[in-house]
């Protein structure tokens, strides 16, 4: 765990860049999140998203573990100045994971199951359309590891293959500790949805930590927190549990923006002030 980090430090101080008074952190990347700061800045947007700017004139974007394309940021400075941000993100390779002699109900959904499985979806759907409707920028007092020790026990963007089929890839990061657990708020934000026995992520938990980034927390035992709730950094709210299709307890961590699937072990090696 400790190599992880320093490697994605080393990739974070190589990453810093200066432009027109704006200061990135993080690189421009697949599945990383990036966070720019300047004190001049009047709006910003990322090919046809226009990105939410907080009053400390901060603002963040993401990039999905798969995304590709030709990208443009585009920032307008109060000088009147508009500066342009041209690049692609370069392939990212992950892990292939191999998993054998699961239970077959676990590599294939019955079809008994799809309408819960379409009723839950949506339930989440209108839960995650609040996210990024609000300019603040709750996350930037910084981030932290929701669980206090524990080991990754299966990395961000890892491709699953169940019994010799190609399945989605991991969106986010497992850690392994014992049932009852803390889970830990890994950033100031509100509660946007705290679902109990959804039939894949179990009772869960997802905050919106402002301008489109949010956090998610699987396969609880137990959850102290209601929607809409505001949080801090480090408050406590549920315990590690194997809800929901798990083969064991541990937590799902996933952190996205909007939908873009960001590798949540870039996040924590962000520096703030
Ligand atoms: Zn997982």
């Amino acid at each position: 765990m400790n190599k992880y980090l320093i490697f994605f430090a080393v990739l974070l101080f190589s990453s810093i860049s200066f432009s027109q008074g704006l200061k990135y952190n993080g690189a421009f990347e697949q599945g990383n999140l990036v966070i720019a700061k300047g004190n001049n800045i009047e709006w910003a947007w990322l090919n046809e998203v226009e990105l939410k700017i907080d009053n400390a004139k901060v603002f963040t974007f993401g990039f999905d573990a798969k995304e590709t394309g030709n990208k443009i940021l585009k920032v307008k400075h109060d000088d009147g100045k508009v500066s342009l941000k041209k690049f692609k993100l370069p392939a990212r390779k992950y892990r292939v994971q191999r998993i054998n002699n699961t239970k077959q109900q676990f590599s294939e959904t019955p079809d008994s199951l799809k309408q819960r499985i379409t009723k839950e979806r949506e339930i989440s759907n209108i839960a995650k359309s609040e996210i990024g409707k609000t300019d603040t920028a709750f996350y930037n007092s910084g981030f932290m590891l929701p669980i206090k020790g524990g080991r990754i026990s299966s990395v961000f963007g890892s491709q699953r293959v169940l019994n010799g089929v190609y399945k989605n890839m991991h969106n986010g990061i497992d850690i392994a500790v014992p049932r009852g657990t803390p889970v830990f708020a890994m950033a100031d934000g509100i509660v946007r949805l705290n679902a109990d026995d959804f039939y894949y992520a179990g009772n869960h938990i997802i905050l919106d930590h402002g301008q489109g980034l949010n956090s998610l927390y699987l396969h609880l035992s137990e959850s102290f927190v209601k929607e809409n709730q505001h949080v801090k950094k480090g408050d406590i709210i549920g315990r590690v549990g194997t809800t929901g299709r798990s083969t064991g307890p541990h937590l799902h961590w996933g952190v996205q923006w909007y939908s873009k699937r960001v590798d949540p072990a870039q996040i924590l090696t962000m520096k703030f002030r």
